[in-house]
């Protein structure tokens, strides 16, 4: 791609980013942008001295001021590339009285300028990324800024391996301990932000506190799934379990989206397989829904029969055998063929909710109803994956009511020209489906492109709203972390 399909490409983002807050939404940051100290660029000349460095030249900071999602940008006064977690809590305490917005960033894969901060410091947790394995206690010690694919390698070593992983690996310690970390092992594990048993954390005042369920544990539950707002993680302690050597897998096809979720509902409910999705696939300008289960073996194959006899499907199941570490890494061809084709860059208007089980079957039937694949874009596809709610212990992972949730994840692309619909206006259906599914008693999942107010997120903490605003407070009173995510006004 040559620079100037990459200028216009970048235009036509900058202005669907524009038309989407004229509707309204998500203002928080570019509020404060608007009372931001005019001395900021001076301010950070007098930052601390430092173990690593700080960036301040345009060129530097031109990758922090886009993310995945490229829908919205705002450009940073500074990057942290720490030598230290002393550098992250002396820049915060540094931030902290100039009221100085401060992002932590991990891989910068959220949709929605989530890590993003105008005019304020970004934290690149890039340089921390050390990884050490103890197999005696089965954990692995992680600097927050590693990626799970390094964490896997690592514990692979040892004949270990964390419990659940998300689909794609390249993404952050710090950035999925952020949000949850749901994948195809969470109805047996649950999420991520379940299997860690302590967290190191730097506060919105600069303390560096070490917090677990039995120490400092209001931070540490404010911290896991906390969207960056009560500090920024800069180690974590995870479970590991032993690893297979070998997986089994298995897609059924499905008629409906009734037909889908029976066979997931069964297959939860005896927790057959070791690892459970779904996805609903464009075929023939309709929709395909397809069961993916699988079962982890070492030397001796599963029962096929055993796992899938009853599950109903329509047509021939298709079975393959893979290695594990092949098997949690399966996305990588197809985002190295994204990148090839350039779909990757596209601007990604992604919807993740968590549905009540009472409800998903109709929410889904009528958003597959009213979507074409064309509007998902070339690249586009949707997920339902079954979640058994008692699986999710961390108090911030925000989900229904009820024994099973499905998290419906709805990938769009938007591409500038032609094709699938412009990201705007994926953008307002996202909020329509939204509405329909709070008005559901659902749940948004906050990775995605999701326009909120401020009520909405009033309403997706519930009971736990209070406890997460004093917590925010409390360790953050300055009102300076993670401004991207839109959840609180500034101090
Ligand atoms: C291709 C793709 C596939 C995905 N698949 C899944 C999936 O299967 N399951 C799933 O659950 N999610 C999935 N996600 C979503 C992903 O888990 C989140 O977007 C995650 O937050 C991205 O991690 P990151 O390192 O890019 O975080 P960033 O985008 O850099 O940051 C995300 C948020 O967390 C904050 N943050 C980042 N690091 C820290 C830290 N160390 N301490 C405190 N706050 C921090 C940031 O300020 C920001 O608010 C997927 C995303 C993509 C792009």
């Amino acid at each position: 791609m040559g620079m100037d399909a990459h200028h216009s490409r970048r235009s036509f983002v900058r202005a669907v980013s524009v038309g989407a807050l004229a509707v309204g939404f998500d203002t928080t940051s570019r509020a404060w942008a608007a009372q931001a100290p005019q001395g900021a660029a001076a301010d950070f000349r007098r930052a601390p001295h430092l173990d690593g460095r700080l960036l301040i030249a345009p060129a530097d900071l031109a990758p922090y001021e886009d993310d995945f999602g490229h829908l919205v940008h705002r450009t940073p006064r500074a990057a942290l590339l720490p030598g230290s977690v002393r550098d992250i809590a002396a820049m915060i305490a540094f931030c902290g009285p100039l009221g100085i917005p401060v992002a932590p960033r991990g891989q910068g894969h959220q949709a929605f300028g989530q890590a993003q901060a105008a005019d304020g410091l970004i934290v690149d947790l890039g340089p921390l990324a050390a990884i050490s394995v103890d197999p005696a206690t089965s954990t692995a010690t992680v600097g927050a800024g590693a990626v799970w694919s390094a964490v896997l390698a690592a514990s692979l070593a040892h004949g270990l391996t964390p419990p659940v992983f998300t689909d794609y690996i390249e993404l952050s310690v710090g950035g999925t301990l952020s949000a949850g970390g749901v994948g195809g092992a969470s109805h047996h594990h649950g999420a991520q932000v379940d299997n860690v048993v302590q967290l190191e954390v730097v506060t919105g005042t600069g303390q560096i506190r070490t917090c677990s369920a039995t120490r400092d544990a209001d931070l540490f539950h404010a911290a896991l799934s906390g969207l960056g707002q009560v500090g920024v993680i800069t180690r974590a302690v995870i479970r590991l379990v032993p690893a297979p050597t070998s997986v089994r897998s298995y897609s059924l096809v499905y008629p409906s989206v009734a037909a889908l979720t029976a066979a997931q509902r069964k297959a939860v409910g005896d927790g057959r397989f070791d690892w459970l999705e779904g996805t609903i696939l464009p075929a023939g300008g309709g929709w395909l829904y397809l069961l993916e289960g699988s079962a982890f073996y070492d030397a001796t194959p599963p029962d096929d029969n055993a796992l899938i006899g009853d599950l109903g499907s329509i047509g021939a199941p298709q079975i393959q055998d893979s290695a594990y570490v092949d098997f949690v890494d399966d996305l990588a061809p197809t985002v190295a063929a994204l990148k090839a084709s350039g779909e990757w860059y596209d601007p990604h208007p992604w919807f993740n909710g968590f549905l009540p089980d009472t409800a998903a079957d109709a929410l889904v039937t009528a958003t597959m109803d009213a979507t074409t694949p064309a509007d998902l874009g070339a690249s586009g596809l949707v997920l339902l994956y079954p979640v058994p709610t008692a699986k999710f212990t961390t108090p911030l992972l925000s989900v229904p009511d009820g024994e099973i949730a499905f998290l419906f994840a709805v990938l769009r692309t938007a591409a500038p020209d032609g094709g699938a619909l412009p990201a705007a206006a994926q953008l307002r259906e996202n909020r329509d489906l939204y509405l329909r599914v709070q008005a559901a008693g659902g749940k948004q999942y906050p990775v995605g492109a999701i326009p909120m107010t401020p009520s909405d997120w009033r309403t997706q903490y519930g009971a736990r709203w209070q406890a997460f605003r004093a917590a925010k407070r409390r360790f953050d009173p300055h009102g300076i972390l993670a401004p991207g995510q839109g959840i609180f006004a500034p101090a």
